[in-house]
């Protein structure tokens, strides 16, 4: 069953081949089987064979759609009602949020049968899932690599078949890294095009929430749940929600690629390059033009990027206390006490990193210097995306410079570390779109193909990676263990 396309196992829901239950019981199973992934920081057994017979009976009452049924898993970024929701951080390991987010809430709705909750890098801060409280995930393709991060667990699960499908968030790259070193599809939707409610914040201009499954038919089912205004998010886009399904088979014909000569430089292996020369080929083969462009300020992303993700966390983390939820620190002597020792023993270290340097960039002085430059940079960045989109269609490159690297390889060095986003943060800063497709593998390891298009095209890049995976097979791959 586990093999199934998130479509196959809706139709056999629908012709009763088997039932939710026995569907979830099926991933429940083998979530416990592969435990040493560590893909999951919460496995919400019961509730999910509560819920799966409940869909049961949807399914049979004619009201079910697509996703009831079908299991899948939240990143552990997501708050859930009663159910923990750490952000892979000793500093809410006890913490059990009053409310669900608005995605969650969607899945809900639309009878998706949570199975749990999945392991990320410590409040979003990570490119390889190492920094979580609750320990490294391992990349189902080769275990002694990181399936990339933040959203770490929840490309592992994917690739493992420990879900259908999952949620991710990505505020420089974290929903399409991990998919790209786990061999998963994964979207980064137009900033405001999910909701953040109930979404831990990390860095508020730059985080959004998005789909990871195997392939981008898979990830434009999700999308169509959780995209929508909310008036919950006041940043969250008042815009109709296209139907992501009904433009999948559009023709590429005399469709404009641009490949920013930037992207595909010093810096990026060599078998990388390789692999995404053949996949580029193979849309010229499909029809579509391919052009040359430069955009000048992507160098300037992570400098960028590394002031005002910061400058954002120290706002948003100052709310963790040791007062209101969350970690608190045993016997303080007074107020201070309690403030430092809380935050001192809750906050993994580069959590306390990025919040250190978040505060000394917004300090009198620094803050012109630093925030208000990065700033200036973050509007460059955006006009070179929004010229170079208007000479292409879409614009695809490399998601990450090397396949999965070995765990314990990066964590030494930050810099190293912070680099391993090269590819990605320029997005998030413009706030466009972009998604990873499998696009094949450097010994063994998984290769992702980045594309990127205009404010609110996730239908057109939905529509432009399914036509690749009708013509390739690299997004069916099982790594091996887990077939
Ligand atoms: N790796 C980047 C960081 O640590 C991006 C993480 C993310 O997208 N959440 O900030």
């Amino acid at each position: 069953m586990h093999t199934k396309t998130l479509i196959e196992l809706a139709q056999g829901l629908r012709s009763k081949e088997f039932s939710s239950v026995e569907l979830t019981q099926t991933f429940l199973d083998r979530i416990q089987k592969h435990q040493h992934l560590n893909a999951y920081i919460t496995v919400t057994e019961a509730v999910a064979l509560h819920n799966a017979q409940a869909a049961d009976t949807r399914l049979a009452n004619g009201t079910a759609g697509l996703l009831t049924g079908i299991p899948i898993a939240q990143k552990d970024i997501f708050c859930t009602l009663d159910v923990k929701t750490t952000c892979g951080s000793k500093m809410l390991d006890n913490f059990s949020a009053p409310y669900n987010a608005t995605v969650v809430e969607k899945f809900n709705q639309a009878g998706a049968v949570m199975l749990g909750k999945l392991n990320m890098d410590e409040f979003a801060m990570g490119s390889s899932n190492e920094t979580s409280y609750y320990g490294a995930v391992k990349n189902p393709w080769n275990i002694n690599s990181v399936p990339g991060g933040s959203s770490g667990g929840s490309a592992a699960a994917v690739a493992a078949r420990l879900a259908v499908c999952a949620t991710g968030t990505d505020t420089g790259g974290s929903i399409r890294q991990p998919a790209a070193l786990c061999g998963i599809t994964g979207l980064k939707p137009t900033y405001g095009r999910v909701s953040r409610y109930g979404m831990i914040a990390y860095a508020s201009s730059l985080d959004q929430g998005g789909p990871m499954a195997r392939s981008a038919e898979e990830a434009a089912i999700m999308l169509q749940t959780m995209a929508g205004f909310d008036e919950k998010d006041s940043t969250s886009v008042d815009l109709p929600v296209p139907d992501y399904c009904a433009g999948l088979n559009n023709s590429l014909a005399g469709l404009k690629i641009g490949l920013p000569k930037e992207f595909f430089g010093e810096g990026l292996n060599s078998d990388v390059a390789a692999t995404l020369e053949t996949a580029i080929n193979e849309y010229r083969k499909l029809g579509a033009e391919i052009k040359e462009i430069s955009m000048p300020n992507l160098k300037l992303a992570i400098p960028a990027y590394y002031v005002i993700a910061p400058a954002e966390c120290s706002a948003n983390l100052s709310r963790f206390d040791g007062v209101r939820y969350g970690y608190r620190c045993a016997n303080p002597v007074d107020l201070a006490d309690l403030y430092t020792r809380s935050r001192g023993e809750g906050f993994g270290k580069e959590v306390k990193r990025r919040i250190l340097m978040g505060t000394y960039a917004l300090s009198t002085g620094y803050y012109d210097a630093y925030y208000l430059k990065a700033q200036k940079i973050r509007r460059l960045i955006s006009e070179d995306f929004k010229q170079a989109l208007t000479e292409v269609d879409v614009i695809m490159g490399p998601v990450t410079p090397t396949t999965a690297f070995g765990i314990g390889e990066k964590m030494s060095n930050p810099i190293e570390m912070y680099l391993s986003d090269i590819y990605t943060i320029a997005i998030n800063l413009a706030g466009v779109p972009a998604l990873s497709i499998p696009a094949g593998f450097v010994a063994g390891m998984p290769v992702g193909l980045q594309i990127i298009g205009n404010y609110f095209a996730e239908d057109r890049l939905l529509n432009i990676a399914h036509q690749y995976q009708q013509v390739t097979d690299w997004h069916l791959h099982t790594p091996k263990g887990f077939e």
